[in-house]
């Protein structure tokens, strides 16, 4: 009763479109949620993210969920997670996407998920790591573990956007540790990131891991900046 009444004084709005959501609409309304720009990777193979890491990690599969546009709703979804501290829309976008994995056979092997950690500093500023919320929701419907909590950021990177990509590559390069990598022995782990776009910080956080504990890797983002 009193849900009904707030939900009537405070309706729940579309992060995209700002209209009222109805009774089982979460963060996007139906319409939104038909329009968002999915990349559909996971069923192509030599995508454009598996494209743009060839030859600088091994990997198994590496895929997207949305192709991240300006001005589009990608970005106001991704304005929302980072300014706005909206947790729930992060583990809501990893479910779903989990649920787009479930169809393809690239997932069919996974044993675990890690998201890219966030500095400390960062993390206490945002409040949380929208790459985690996105794991929680994708392992959760996946059915797989979270070994987020192994990896660790070494030191604060400065704001990339500046960089050449050599200097990028400099700023990124054994910026994370890892904790037990005996753990992941002979598994297949998916790394995951809020925005891939060089794709420097995946390689870098891969490149650890690999080294380490000498696993299978397979990328995931919520969104690819071609
Ligand atoms: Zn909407």
């Amino acid at each position: 009763m009193l849900n009904s009444i707030l939900q009537l004084l405070f309706p729940n709005l579309c992060v995209n479109c700002n209209q009222a959501l109805v009774k089982h609409e979460r963060h996007l309304c139906l319409t939104c949620q038909l329009e968002l720009p999915e990349t559909q990777y996971h069923l192509l193979k030599d995508n454009g993210i598996e494209k743009s890491l060839w030859g600088k990690i091994p990997f198994e599969r590496a895929f997207s969920f949305l192709y991240f546009n300006q001005a589009g709703i990608t970005q106001k979804i991704l304005h929302e997670l980072k300014y706005k501290g909206n947790e729930e829309l992060a583990i809501f976008l990893g479910k779903l996407y989990g649920q787009r994995l479930q169809e393809s056979p690239a997932v069919n092997n996974l044993n675990g998920i890690i998201a890219i950690p966030l500095h400390p500093i960062k993390l206490r500023k945002r409040g949380y790591n929208q790459s985690q919320a996105f794991a929680t929701g994708l392992s959760e419907v996946l059915g797989i573990l979270d070994y987020s909590n192994l990896i660790y950021r070494k030191k604060n990177t400065q704001t990339q956007t500046q960089k050449s990509r050599v200097e990028r590559w400099d700023n990124v390069q054994s910026i994370f540790g890892i904790k037990q990598p005996e753990i992941l022995k002979n598994k297949h782990i998916l790394i995951v990131d809020d925005v891939i776009t060089t794709g420097a910080t995946i390689e870098s956080c891969a490149r650890e891991i690999i080294e380490k504990s000498n696993c299978k890797l397979s990328i995931a983002s919520i969104a690819h900046a071609a």
